[in-house]
């Protein structure tokens, strides 16, 4: 009876070529029903306006009478056309750039729509389009969609093609909200919503589209994300550890530092995930510098002793060869054996590695991507500890999870989202929170100067020097384009060196051997150079203490949360660090961000102002942070709807009659569709 537009390849349509649909593919539309489900972004909006309702600067549509011959004028190669018209009685001033083949057009007394930027006090249009009722006008008082389009394909074919597909296959849009949902929350039709969302008559009607399509996508995500839990929830089928106090407070007390209350309240947490015979699956956040890894190394320390293995996974070989080294000595009194695998292993210590892990001579691993390849094996692996677990994808944690049999899963994130948000979104994973910085630590004193006090700025460097303390130096980022911000770090460590002799400047970037860069950074870490020009290598992870000072070089070229990581690399001691940000910034957006650290060191509100500065889809990173992409919700404007989406779901995923009735079989069938990924059940 229902026939499935997503069967429909989208060359059915009349005038789709392969070229187009090619191109059409680069969007993700293959089908009619993508199509159909490709909604506009925004709408230009052609209603006509009432002159005195306009503002100064305001984009609007007014229909008049041409009241004078039009005049054209050249300066150079432009061309201003200029008549005057009379819109309500009022004799307005319109003005077209470029538009001189429109001279013969305008005709005293003839009807005329224009569209474009009011100016007030001049009582002048600048026009953008025009048209002529009495051949037609057909944008004059709609609203038109506005698509995301690329390649060669126009916004007017875009329309088109959209508004065909509806009036052809409009009819067979499905529904998939059962009507009690629509009945209680007042929701239109689906088959409704989406021709209204690409041919909106008014607001109201667009806004209701959106609402109904809003609730759809958080619900149905919301019933995933639940469904999931349903199925996976009370299988007591993960590792109990038996966790021995006793010890883990001794391992506790001999750490070189007290833990704050955060973690130990975390650690708490965890421990109990731990214990029990679910596997656990938490992700704690916690801003730059709060100390995660300790508390990670409490947890590893944990299933060692428990008779598993650990593994810690890294976005870097930087971070992987620090974390070796400092959890190896921090082991090392134990007993406890510590491995690293990472990409730039020769092939014989590779080997090594992987029978000693294979063999259970190893009890705990770090290492990079390497660590999820197929020939890694473990004798028995009890927890996975992802750190920068943003930077991996979810089937990247998917997999080192299925190294082992449920083992208990722990993500670390500096990249804190709100706490609500985060427990809503990452359904399926427990959230703890580290709010707090180790005692003793001060705040992160940051200074934004412009290029010309580069000078001070050496200056800054040299006193920090001279207390013995060190510095990064952090390059200018070039968008897209890893080979030029190594020439950016080459350069300016050259001219450091000239310009300051008397230290010893260490330069560190991508292109270098991972032997060069272990050296470089050791060699930093060991004070035996006092500057570090890098490239954001170093973004994530790098633990110098006795780094004090981070100077960031054309810093608006960096977002903000970027930003906030890299200061994140010094304020590691109870000394106080400092963070220069060097930068002109030309834009509003960037002067905010470089407002925005200056005014805070506080990771979650620099979380919140991003969020703001940048939105959700690009805050999110979208398939980096596990953050699903939504096409119409906004996941903080909408947030209400998604919390009452996930009561709905919840409440229905609970009901026997869900997973029988032949009144949800479409979402039954939805459900089987979506909540496999590459093969893989979410994780
Ligand atoms: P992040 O949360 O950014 O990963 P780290 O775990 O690297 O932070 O910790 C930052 C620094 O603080 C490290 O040098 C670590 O040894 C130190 N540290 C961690 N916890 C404490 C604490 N409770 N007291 C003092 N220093 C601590
Ligand atoms: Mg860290």
């Amino acid at each position: 009876m229902t026939t499935d537009l997503f069967a429909i390849p989208v060359e059915k349509l009349r005038g789709v070529s392969t070229q187009k649909a090619g191109e059409l593919h680069a969007l993700g539309i293959s089908s009619v029903g993508d199509l159909i489900d490709y909604y506009p972004f925004r709408y230009e909006d052609y209603r006509i306006r009432a002159l005195h309702e306009v503002k100064d600067g305001d984009k609007i549509t007014v229909q008049g009478t041409i009241s004078s011959a039009a005049s054209l004028q050249r300066y150079g190669r432009t061309a201003r056309l200029l008549c005057r018209v009379t819109v309500e009685g009022l004799l307005i001033t319109a003005v077209w750039f470029n538009r001189a083949f429109l001279k013969d057009q305008l005709e005293l007394g003839r009807e005329i729509t224009m569209t474009g930027k009011w100016d007030q006090r001049r009582r002048q249009l600048t026009v953008a389009e025009s048209e002529f009722p009495d051949r037609g006008g057909a944008k004059t008082g709609t609203l038109q969609p506005v698509y995301s389009v690329g390649g060669s394909l126009t916004q007017a074919w875009m329309r088109k093609k959209i508004d065909e597909a509806l009036n052809q296959y409009g009819a067979m849009i499905p529904e998939l909200l059962p009507a009690e949902l629509l009945n209680r929350h007042g929701l239109i039709p689906r088959r409704e919503a989406v021709m209204r969302l690409h041919r909106p008559e008014n607001t109201k009607e667009g806004q209701e589209a959106r609402r109904r399509m809003v609730y759809e996508e958080l619900f149905l995500f919301e019933l995933k994300l639940q469904a999931y839990r349903a199925a996976n929830r009370k299988q007591p089928d993960g590792i109990a550890h038996p966790v021995n106090s006793e010890e883990v407070r001794a391992f506790v007390a001999a750490l070189p530092f007290e833990l704050t209350d955060a973690q130990k309240q975390v650690i708490n947490e965890i421990t109990y995930d731990m214990k029990r015979p679910y596997s656990m699956n938490r992700l704690l956040q916690g801003d730059v510098g709060s100390g995660k890894t300790v508390v990670s190394a409490v947890a590893l320390y944990m299933t060692v002793r428990a008779g598993y293995q650990g593994a810690l996974m890294v976005p870097t070989e930087i971070l992987a060869e620090q974390h070796a080294r400092s959890l190896g000595k921090l082991f090392e009194p134990y007993g406890i054996q510590v491995g690293l695998l990472t990409g730039s292993l020769t092939d014989r210590k590779r080997k090594d590695v992987l029978a000693a892990l294979q063999m259970g001579l190893i009890d705990i691993v770090i290492g990079t991507h390497a660590l999820i390849q197929d020939d890694v094996v473990f004798r028995r692996l009890g927890l996975v500890v992802t750190d920068e677990q943003h930077r991996f994808g979810v089937n990247q944690r998917s997999i080192l999870r299925k190294k082992g049999l449920n083992p208990d899963v722990l993500s670390m994130t500096a990249t804190p989202i709100p706490r609500t948000l985060a427990i809503t979104v990452f359904g399926d994973m427990d959230v703890s929170t580290i709010q707090e910085r180790p005692k003793g630590r001060k705040p992160i004193k940051t200074y934004w100067v412009k290029h010309e006090m580069m000078d001070r700025v050496l200056g800054f460097i040299r006193r920090e020097a001279e207390l013995g303390h060190q510095t990064f130096f952090i390059c200018p980022l070039i968008e897209e384009s890893e080979k030029l911000d190594v020439q950016n770090a080459i350069d300016l460590h050259a001219e450091l060196r000239l310009a300051m002799p008397e230290l010893a400047i260490g330069l560190l970037h991508g292109r270098m051997t991972p032997a060069e860069k272990d050296e470089a950074m050791g060699d930093f870490a060991a004070g035996k150079t006092t500057v570090l020009v890098s490239t954001t290598v170093i973004e994530v992870g790098v633990d110098v203490p006795n780094a004090t000072l981070m100077i960031v070089m054309d810093a608006e070229r960096f977002g903000l949360s970027q930003l906030h990581q890299l200061r994140g690399r010094v304020g590691r001691s109870d000394l106080q660090s400092y963070c220069v940000l060097i930068a002109d910034p030309k834009t509003e957006n960037g002067q905010e961000r470089m407002k925005a650290m200056t005014d805070t060191d506080d990771g979650f509100e620099i979380a919140r102002r991003d969020l703001e500065l940048r939105g959700p889809g690009e805050f999110f990173g979208t398939k980096q942070s596990g953050v699903p992409e939504f096409k119409v919700a906004n996941l903080m404007e909408d947030f209400a709807v998604l919390e009452q989406a996930r009561d709905d779901a919840a409440e229905l995923t609970a009901r026997p009659e869900f997973w029988t009735s032949p009144g949800y079989e479409g979402l039954r069938s939805y459900l089987r569709r979506e909540t496999t990924l590459e093969g893989e059940p979410l994780d």
